[in-house]
């Protein structure tokens, strides 16, 4: 059962002011780093305007994206002079077909256009984001690695997290980053990396290549106990846990004290005293632990 695509109306959604005010509150209160991400950010009319505006913060050490990649012909520019350091984009495949089968909505050709475009407009990082799924892209693992390895950038393999109601278990189509690992293994030169970029990632370089390869596995390599991420929603839902329900309501804090920070910092502060240790993702289970689908927070 794919997810239903339902707009929100223009109230139940924060304005680009309110993004940006929350934003700078965050950074009030320490944040060094802030991904946006999505559904796809770049479609938001004036999105230019937020990135701008966030990418003046001085004491924001770093502003990254993650996309889908079908506006980057149009926008790489823009999200390079507004500031962003790095793009992240989802590619699950590179057969045009399963490609819109797996979007829904998406255009291949687009989308490699569009990285193109992102890789003449030079950014400090440019990576794909991969979830396998067995029976369904997992026999383009080698292909993924080597488009990255042609186009000289990274890429990002994410075991598949059991967001939202799909109607079925997980572990019939998860593929291991242990599994994939070894399969690459025995195709290329890997070295262990000690990159960093801050997220979850583990890296391994491929010898004589420009190209790392990152595992996120909360599965078979769970990385919560060093969790310091939260994520809000357009809807100014502040999200302790990628894999939990629980969350802190700040749009109407926003809306009551409109010229008022104070509010609003002490609800983010008191709600880090209740932040999950982790999830409790289970891919076995038929029904989800969280119904909420991966677009509502963004990965
Ligand atoms: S599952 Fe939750 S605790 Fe674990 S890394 Fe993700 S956000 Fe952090």
């Amino acid at each position: 059962m794919a997810e239903d695509m339902t707009f929100l109306s223009r109230n139940e959604v924060l304005s680009l002011e309110e993004c940006a005010r929350l934003v700078k509150i965050f950074v009030s209160l320490g944040v060094t780093k802030v991904r946006i991400t999505g559904g796809e950010p770049l479609v938001r009319k004036n999105a230019q305007w937020l990135f701008e505006e966030i990418g003046l913060l001085t004491d924001l050490k770093e502003l990254v994206v993650t996309t889908n990649g079908s506006q980057l012909s149009k926008q790489a520019a823009m999200l390079k002079k507004a500031g962003v350091k790095r793009i992240n984009i989802s590619v699950d495949s590179l057969q045009a077909d399963r490609f819109k089968t797996i979007t829904r909505t998406g255009d291949l050709n687009k989308v490699l256009a569009g990285i193109d475009h992102a890789i003449a407009t030079g950014f400090d990082g440019i990576k794909l984001n991969t979830v396998l799924m067995r029976g369904t892209n997992d026999d383009e693992t080698v292909d993924l690695v080597q488009f990255a390895i042609d186009k000289k950038i990274d890429i990002s393999f994410i075991e598949e997290m059991p967001l939202g109601d799909v109607n079925h278990a997980r572990d019939d189509t998860y593929v291991s980053n242990a599994e994939t690992l070894s399969s690459l293994q025995s195709k290329y030169p890997l070295l262990p990396s000690t990159k960093h970029t801050g997220g979850p990632a583990k890296y391994w370089r491929i010898a004589d290549t420009k190209t790392s390869i990152g595992f996120i596995s909360p599965h078979s390599h769970n990385f919560c106990e060093s969790c310091n991420r939260v994520r809000i929603t357009c809807q100014g839902e502040l999200y302790l846990c990628l894999g939990q329900e629980d969350k802190v309501e700040l749009m109407p804090l926003l809306r009551a004290h409109p010229n008022n920070d104070e509010p609003i910092k002490q609800a983010i502060i008191d709600s880090m005293a209740v932040k999950p240790k982790g999830h409790d993702f289970d891919l076995k289970r038929a029904t989800p632990a969280v119904v909420r689908f991966m677009s509502h927070t963004g990965g």
